[in-house]
Formats: structure tokens, C-alpha cells, sequence
């Protein structure tokens, strides 16, 4: 039996916001916009509100693309007309899938697993988009190390529901037992631990960490990677 770890990838591993920025910036300058930590803010707070919109079924996922593009030309004060904004949309997704960046150190973190757990094996548990997850993975050479992907889009379901674990311990061939989730969401990752009755560490937890550890039924908390790196080398002794 291995000692099996499920990474959450976003905010775990990668650091998704930093992507998404400098995929921001390629994008704008080569079109001709200026770009700021304004404009990022700008973006990404216009952007957060058409999702809620396209979750409540007020606009199209098409839509979005567009309208997220439109307003980066005006609020920059570009001339959009003539552009094509989808394919701008298009272009920022590409940008961003092979701009993959690290949390410090993570690289450095998943070798001293592979290092000095003999029987660990790395897995990326996470939802998003397989070719933004893919991509991201590979450009910062992260991919070395894993032993296998569940990204949400392949399989059909999401982190928290009980389905996306038992597809993975199907895949992974081994008892949940010899399973851990490790993740930074309460909503998605302790509760999907929870849910699929395995161990969870909570990374870089904040708020009421008690009361979170209580209500998700956390095993673990860690803060840093090498207290991470503490647990599961514990962890690994014991089962
Ligand atoms: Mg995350």
C-alpha cells in the first residue's frame, strides 16, 4: 500500500491569481492597453460579478467572455471595435494555461515527499478546466512529480461531492484509508474529505480555525510547507 496524497491544486500548489495576472498583462499590452495593478483589480472584480450572473442564468457563458473583454478595452480606454473579442478571450485562456506559477516553495516541497516518503504518491484533486489545470502543471514542471490527475471537467463531477473521491480511490486502486486531502478550501476540499470519510489538512487556514476544524472535521492544519511536510511524513508512519 502507498501513502496517497490528494493535492488541491489552486492556492495549494499553483497559485492561480499570479496566472491569471500575468496572462492579464500579456494580453492587454498586446493589444495595445496599459496595464496596472488597477486594471487587475478591475478586471477581476468585473469578472467575479459575471460569473455569480452566469451562475444565476442571467447571462451566457459566451457572454461573459465578451463582456469581461469589452469592458478591459474601455476601462483602459482602447477602441474595441473591430477587435475580436472572443478570440482575445480565447487567446487570455491560452496565455494563462502555460503560465503556470508556484507557490513558493512547492517545487521544492512535492521532492522532499517523493525524497524522503519512499511510498508517496502524488495526486492533483481539483476543479477547474483540464487544459488550465494541464497546462499550468506542466509549465512549471510540477508534472514530474504526480502520479495522476482528477480535474472536475474529465470526470463530470466536483470537489465536494462524494462521487469526484470514489472515482479517485477507484483509480488509485487502494483503500481510502491510505488516502489524505490536502487543500485550502473549507467548501471544497475539507468538505469533500469530509463527505468521502478520509483525513484532511487544512493549508494556510485562517478565520476561526477551531471552530472550522470542528464543524469540517479537519484532522490536521498547516501553515507552511514544511509544517505540511511534518504532517504527512507523520501520517505516512502511521498507516
Ligand atoms: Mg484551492
Amino acid at each position: 500500500m502507498h501513502h496517497n496524497f490528494l493535492f488541491d491544486l489552486d492556492q495549494t500548489l499553483l497559485d492561480f491569481h499570479a496566472s491569471e495576472r500575468k496572462a492579464l498583462e500579456i494580453i492587454a499590452v498586446k493589444n495595445g492597453l496599459g496595464f496596472s495593478e488597477d486594471v487587475y483589480k478591475h478586471f477581476k472584480a468585473f469578472n467575479k460579478s459575471l460569473w455569480l450572473d452566469l451562475e444565476k442564468g442571467i447571462i451566457t457563458r459566451q457572454e461573459l467572455f465578451l463582456s469581461r473583454f469589452s469592458e478591459l478595452f474601455e476601462y483602459c480606454g482602447g477602441d474595441s471595435s473591430g477587435v475580436d473579442l472572443l478570440e482575445v478571450n480565447n487567446d487570455f485562456i491560452r496565455t494563462m494555461s502555460v503560465n503556470g506559477v508556484l507557490m513558493d516553495g512547492a517545487l521544492e516541497f512535492v521532492k522532499k515527499l517523493k525524497n524522503e516518503i519512499p511510498l508517496s504518491r502524488i495526486y492533483i484533486a481539483s476543479n477547474g478546466a483540464t487544459v488550465n489545470a494541464k497546462g499550468r502543471i506542466a509549465s512549471t514542471g510540477l508534472d514530474e512529480f504526480i502520479d495522476g490527475l482528477f480535474i472536475s471537467e474529465d470526470m463530470g463531477v466536483t470537489k465536494p461531492s462524494e462521487d469526484f473521491f470514489d472515482i479517485c480511490f477507484e483509480k488509485i486502486g487502494e483503500p481510502k484509508e491510505a488516502c489524505i486531502m490536502v487543500g485550502d478550501s473549507l467548501s471544497s476540499d475539507m468538505l469533500g474529505a469530509q463527505n468521502a470519510s478520509i483525513d484532511s489538512v487544512w493549508f494556510m487556514p485562517s478565520g476561526d480555525i477551531e471552530k472550522s476544524m470542528k464543524e469540517y472535521d479537519i484532522d490536521y492544519c498547516a501553515s507552511s510547507f514544511d509544517e505540511l511536510f511534518d504532517i504527512l511524513k507523520r501520517w505516512s508512519g502511521e498507516v
